[in-house]
């Protein structure tokens, strides 16, 4: 629960349209306009008009240009890092309002938002500023009358696209390293969140980013389509469901531009009998299912547990998700998000129904809830009993429900906590390093925390998907280079010698 107040969502003035070439733009061109709701009640917040080809191409368009006049990708590497440095104190200078844009039409709790969000969006600019010239190049064994040269190149204007669950920090995981590393940035918001972003691209003018070089069009998926396939645009970075991703694959395939994919998660919290306290495990399992009303991809969503700590476990895990209060995201006494809205809320219930029909037990939640505020609302769920053929193990369900499997030896937890379809994170609670690394091993993850759950504030680990989880990272190092293409250079200096 947050100690500061929450906000009056009506009286708060929300920017609109998109922000294309530096300034912002009510245009839609030839498409509709879509109502954005608000998750927590229902209600309509404003709405966006929807982007077409044509006006994506015009975004496109001024990110080219934008990088023709600005000289950008040419800049010293340090004098784009300082742009992007003053862009984060603008943002932080501003993090009560953006709060507020991020919070009103998302899942996303305003305490949560506040002390995390909208610092980490700073923070990310920052970290890849870091990196604008840190990233060198590489001179390769060659003969005498030769020189040769690895160098590295912005790929032009980047299509990055989002989805709605954490806005602002997904967004500046795109959008940070492919500005510090030379490139203009269009940005698709989800059609769901679109507002917080437009308030970051006009900080970014303030900052002294040359205009155009990041545009924001908003719109749904045809918007992301048109985005995609734009023949100007070099390269594709999207986070967002599997099936969408495997959709862009098929839409890059013809022009081969590359792409990256940060899709679903089924994170298995595996927690050994030699693992230590469950007072702390109970508190990161329940938060690993419960965040964002588990709308998070690396939610830790199943528990597979050893059978002799099981019970004690799962009595804390429920002594946890009874305090748990639904409201609205605008309120500050909130610790269980809305479910983003009513397709998702029973998508969520048609999944635990399947599962208990199936013979899992539902230890407690198993249902929609009411909040006084309206809205859309599920229940903390813990399903005892789930077995490898429930869909609640196979599918990434993307509401706040913990699916619990029950282990005997090392070797079937192992078993277990290898997902056949995702593998985006995974945490193993032991005390033993022998075992701990050989879980290490054995699951098929793109991260595996050890006694650990989530990123907290660390910026350095490169965060993907094993499997169908994804392709390609995002942060760290590797989140920074993917965003430059590598050159070979042969330098013939002695014409004379040998051919
Ligand atoms: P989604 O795939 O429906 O939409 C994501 C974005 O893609 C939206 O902006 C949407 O408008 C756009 N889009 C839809 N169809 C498109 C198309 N054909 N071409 C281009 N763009 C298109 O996903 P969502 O419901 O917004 O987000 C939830 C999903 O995102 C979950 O599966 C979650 O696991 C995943 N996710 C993954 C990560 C990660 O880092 N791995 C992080 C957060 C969310």
């Amino acid at each position: 629960m947050d100690s500061q107040p929450g906000f009056d969502p009506d009286a708060l003035g929300l920017p609109n349209g998109h922000f294309i070439g530096g300034v912002a733009c009510a245009e839609r061109g030839g498409g509709a306009r879509m109502a954005v709701l608000r998750p927590s009640d229902r209600k309509a917040a404003g709405d966006i008009p929807v982007a077409d080809a044509e006006l994506v191409d015009r975004a496109v368009r001024a990110a080219s240009a934008a990088l023709k006049d600005s000289g950008w990708a040419d800049l010293a590497p340090r004098e784009r890092a300082r742009v992007l440095r003053r862009w984060a104190d603008l943002i932080d200078a501003n993090r009560e309002t953006l709060c507020r844009l991020e919070a009103v039409v998302s899942t996303r709790i305003v305490g949560e938002v506040r002390a995390r969000d909208v610092k980490v969006c700073a923070e990310v600019l920052r970290y890849f500023a870091e990196w604008a010239d840190k990233v060198d190049g590489q001179v390769t064994p060659s003969p005498g009358n030769a020189l040769s040269l690895v160098l590295h190149e912005p790929y032009g204007v980047v299509g990055a696209i989002v989805p709605w669950n954490f806005p602002l920090i997904l967004a500046s995981w795109k959008f940070a390293p492919a500005l510090a590393a030379g490139n203009a940035v269009v940005l698709k918001p989800s059609e769901l969140t679109p507002y917080s972003i437009l308030l970051v691209a006009r900080l970014a003018i303030e900052a002294g980013l040359p205009p155009g070089l990041f545009n924001v069009i908003q719109g749904d998926g045809a918007t992301g389509a048109a985005l995609v396939r734009h023949p100007d645009v070099a390269m594709v970075t999207f986070t967002g469901s599997t099936a969408t991703g495997a959709r862009i694959l098929q839409d890059v395939a013809p022009s081969m531009k590359p792409v990256t994919l940060e899709l679903g998660g089924k994170g298995p919290q595996l927690v050994f009998a030699d693992a230590g306290s469950l007072e702390r495990i109970a508190e990161l399992v329940t938060r690993g299912f419960t965040i964002n009303a588990g709308q998070a991809c690396y939610a830790g969503t199943r528990l597979v547990v050893q059978r002799s700590i099981k019970d004690r476990l799962l009595d804390l895990i429920l002594a946890r998700t009874a305090h748990l209060t639904p409201g609205a995201t605008w309120d500050s006494a909130t610790t269980l998000a809305p479910v983003a809205n009513e397709r998702q809320r029973d998508r969520i219930a048609a999944i635990v129904s399947g599962a208990v029909a199936g013979g899992a037990t539902a230890l407690t939640g198993g249902g929609v809830v009411e909040a006084p505020v309206g809205g859309c609302f599920y229940g903390a769920t813990v399903l005892d009993g789930v077995t490898t053929g429930s869909p609640a193990f196979l599918e990434e369900i993307f509401g706040p429900v913990l699916a619990v499997q029950t282990f005997d030896e090392e070797e079937e937890g192992l078993a277990l906590a290898d997902h056949p379809t995702y593998g985006l994170t995974a945490s193993v609670f032991t005390g033993s390093i022998d075992r701990a690394l050989r879980a290490v091993r054995a699951i098929q993850s793109g991260t595996v925390w050890v006694n650990n759950y989530g990123r907290g504030d660390d910026m350095t680990l490169p965060f993907g998907g094993y499997k169908r989880s994804g392709l390609g990272r995002e942060m760290g190092r590797i989140g920074y280079e993917k965003y430059l293409k590598t050159k070979a250079v042969w330098i013939q200096f002695d014409a004379g010698g040998p051919p």
